[in-house]
Formats: structure tokens, sequence, C-alpha cells
């Protein structure tokens, strides 16, 4: 594998750190106390080309590869992980609309996604269906033209500012997984609520919410695929989904090091800078080495995913490996500022709190180790 990037890489991931640094770091303390969704700064990211980086061409994209999409998001969210969620969604849903819509709903609910004039949620998880994801209990009735949806949805990213939402439903809980199947919802459908805002601990501009269907009754055409429902939302979670929340947290951890190294060196106890103490050295010099080794599972799994090879393992892997190291080491860093860390004169207290969910979102930890063992013991039953 050839890890230099290539002059467009360099190009697209200088561009995207320049906007980071000047435009999102100027933004993202006042997102994250106000909780509110920086439409500009969305558009402005729409504008410079970053949503919609995979999209196919017809669809008003730049079908770029996975790989520099990947860096495209760690930089932004080295800024702000709520800010590079915005393109991590957005790109999500354009793979899902891209894969399984059909010609109209393509040309109709893609381009506004790309232009950063629409946002459009994914809402899976609800309230006693979280993990399991095929135990989901929102029904979808199909009567006639119709499909009625009841139940609730609830973590929703985006959902308190969505104009559409795609939802995950079953036809018949009994069949499990074969009951699943995927429908675009408008905002304005009758019989859907959006409830309040809930106050996260991070990633807190993204109007995550809870969102409730009542008799919700939408064309039938907005069906998005067929009945390959569950396996094309396990796919979406292995791309855009696994490989953004790894991205984003090796972004995190990677301003958490840059932050704390930079403090290092101003900070003086003991008659010396704080550098200078082994300690420190090593706790920067170990971040160091795990930022890499979280990067380059990524890039590994984005260059499979180009390539047309298998990558649920390695998605997996990086997920794990970069959301427990961003955990780690952006406490390492907090650590390093001692007190003033744990104050809001430093961005490395909002840092804190963004990290944890990188263990949490697009399948846990927890199940990202199921996920590899499965692999591995298929891997293994095929060998033999
Ligand atoms: C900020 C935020 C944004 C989110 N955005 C979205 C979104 O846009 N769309 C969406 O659909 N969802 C979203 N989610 C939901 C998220 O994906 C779920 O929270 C996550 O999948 C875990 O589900 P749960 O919270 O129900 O936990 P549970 O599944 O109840 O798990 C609780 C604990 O048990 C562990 N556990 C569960 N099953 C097993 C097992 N078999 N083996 C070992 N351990 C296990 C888990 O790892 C976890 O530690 C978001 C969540 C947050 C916090």
């Amino acid at each position: 594998m050839d890890f230099e990037l290539s002059a467009e890489q360099v190009a697209i991931r200088d561009q995207a750190r320049s906007v980071a640094r000047i435009e999102v770091a100027a933004r993202a303390a006042s997102i994250d106390a106000s909780a509110e969704f920086d439409w500009d700064l969305h558009r402005r990211l729409a504008e410079i080309g970053f949503l919609g980086l995979t999209a196919p061409e017809e669809c008003g994209g730049q079908r770029l590869d996975t790989l520099i999409w990947c860096i495209v998001v760690e930089e932004i969210a080295k800024a702000s992980s709520t800010v590079s969620n915005g393109i991590t969604l957005t790109d999500g849903i354009i793979h899902y609309i891209s894969t399984l819509g059909t010609r109209e709903q393509r040309d109709k609910y893609i381009p506004p996604l790309i232009r950063g004039e629409a946002l459009c949620s994914f809402a899976l998880t609800e309230p006693n269906t979280g993990s399991d994801a095929a135990s989901v209990r929102t029904t979808a009735r199909h009567e006639g033209d119709s499909v009625i949806l009841n139940g609730q949805k609830m973590f929703i990213s985006g959902a308190a500012y969505a104009d559409h939402f795609i939802v995950v439903a079953t036809v018949d809980r009994e069949l499990r997984h074969n009951g699943i199947r995927s429908y675009i919802v408008p905002r304005e459908a009758l019989g859907l609520t959006v409830g309040d805002k809930l106050d996260l601990m991070g990633i807190r501009g993204f109007g995550t919410s809870p969102v409730f269907f009542d008799e919700c009754r939408i064309p039938a055409s907005n069906q998005l695929g067929g009945n390959e429902g569950f396996r094309m939302v396990m796919q979406g979670l292995d791309g855009p989904g696994r490989l953004g929340a790894a991205s984003q947290a090796v972004g995190l951890a990677q301003a958490a090091m840059e932050s704390a190294l930079a403090y290092s060196l101003e900070r003086s106890q003991f008659g010396q800078l704080i550098f200078d103490h082994q300690t420190i050295q090593f706790m920067l010099a170990d971040m160091s080495a795990e930022i890499e080794a979280a990067r380059l599972l990524t890039w590994n799994a984005a260059w499979r995913r180009d390539a047309g090879l298998p990558f649920t393992k390695e998605a997996s892997h990086a997920k794990l490996f970069a959301g427990d190291m961003c955990v780690r080491n952006v406490s390492n860093a907090l650590q390093i500022f001692g007190g003033y860390g744990y104050s809001k004169e430093y961005p490395i207290e909002r840092f804190y709190r963004e990290a944890k969910i990188h263990q949490i979102w697009d399948g846990t930890n927890q199940i990202q180790r199921k996920i590899i063992a499965r692999q591995l013991r298929k891997e293994k039953c095929r060998a033999i």
C-alpha cells in the first residue's frame, strides 16, 4: 500500500485544515454553549464541496474516494466533533439514498443535501432498541398506496433541524431482520413529531432528539430500497458510519494532543517546562503513537472499501481502537493541563466531553468486539 497522499489529496486536506483552524474553531465553543446547529457553517462546508465528497457525480457529488473523505472528517473534527457530524451524517444519508433509492428519490433528496440546504436524519435507535438493531419496534403497515408508521425513535442526530428522516421500521417483528424496511419520511408528515432536544454532555449543537410516529401516513413510494433493509443498514454503518466515527475520534485525539503539547511547552513547574518532565513526554509519545495507529487502521479500512474488498472487520477495528484511544488520550491530554484542563478556559474540557461518544454511537465498542469476533470465526470456518 502506498501511504503517500496524492497532490489532490494533500490540497483537499490542507483546505480542510485551514477551514477547521480559522472558521470552525472560531465557532466551536459557541455552538457547544448554545446547543444550536450552525447552518451557516454547514452551508459553508457545502460551498467548499465537503458535503457529498464521495457521492456519485450524477447526483451532484464528486465521487472522491473514502480515504480523502476520512481525512476531511478528521481535519474538521479537530476543531469540532459537532460540526464534523454534519459531514458524516450527510454522507451517510447520501450513501443510503444513492445505493438504495430510485432515480426519482436520488434526484429529489440528494442535491439539496450536497448544497447544504437540507438535512436528513437517520432514525434507527429506539428507547428499547439500541445495540440489538434487528429488534426495532416501530411498525410499518402497508395499506394500498400508503405506509403507516407507529413507534418512537431515540437519540436521532440532527432531528431538531432535519427536513427528512430515513426511518428504519418493521413490517413484522416476528421476522426479526427479515422484516426490516427503510422509509424516507418528510418532517411535515402528519403524525410525525420531533421531541425536545436532548441535553447532552457533548455533540451539543446537533439537535439530537427523540422522534414520534403516531399513525404517520406516507406514500408507499417513499420506501427506500426493497426487502434488503437490514443488510443495507448494516453496510451503511460499516462505511460512512464507522469510518466517519473513527476519523472523528482520530481528529479529536490529535487536536487534544497538539493542545497538550503546546501547553506543556509553556507551563513551568519545579523550575522547568512541564514538557521536560519525562512522565509528560511519555504521555505525549504514547498519544502520538496511538493516534497514528488509529489513523492507519482507519485508512486501511477506507482503502479496502475503495478497492472493493470486504472491510467489515477492518471498519470495526478502526472504530473500536480509535474510540477507545480517543477517550484515553483526550483524558491524558486534559491531565497535562492540570486544573486548567478542568475549566472552560481551554477547549480541552469540551474535547473531553465530546470524546466519550466515540465509544457509544454507530455500534458501541462492545458491539464492535462482537462484530470482529464474528468475522474471525467466519474467516476461520472458511479456511477449514
Ligand atoms: C449523541 C448521540 C447521537 C446518536 N445518533 C443516532 C442517530 O442519528 N441515529 C440512531 O439511530 N441512533 C443514534 N444514536 C444511538 C446510538 O447509536 C445508541 O445509543 C447505541 O447504538 C447504543 O444503544 P443504547 O444506547 O440503546 O445502548 P444498549 O444497546 O442498551 O447498550 C447498553 C450497554 O450494554 C452493552 N451491550 C448491549 N448489548 C450487548 C452485547 N450483546 N454484548 C455486550 N455488551 C452489550 C452496550 O455496549 C452498552 O454498554 C445516538 C446516540 C447518541 C448518544
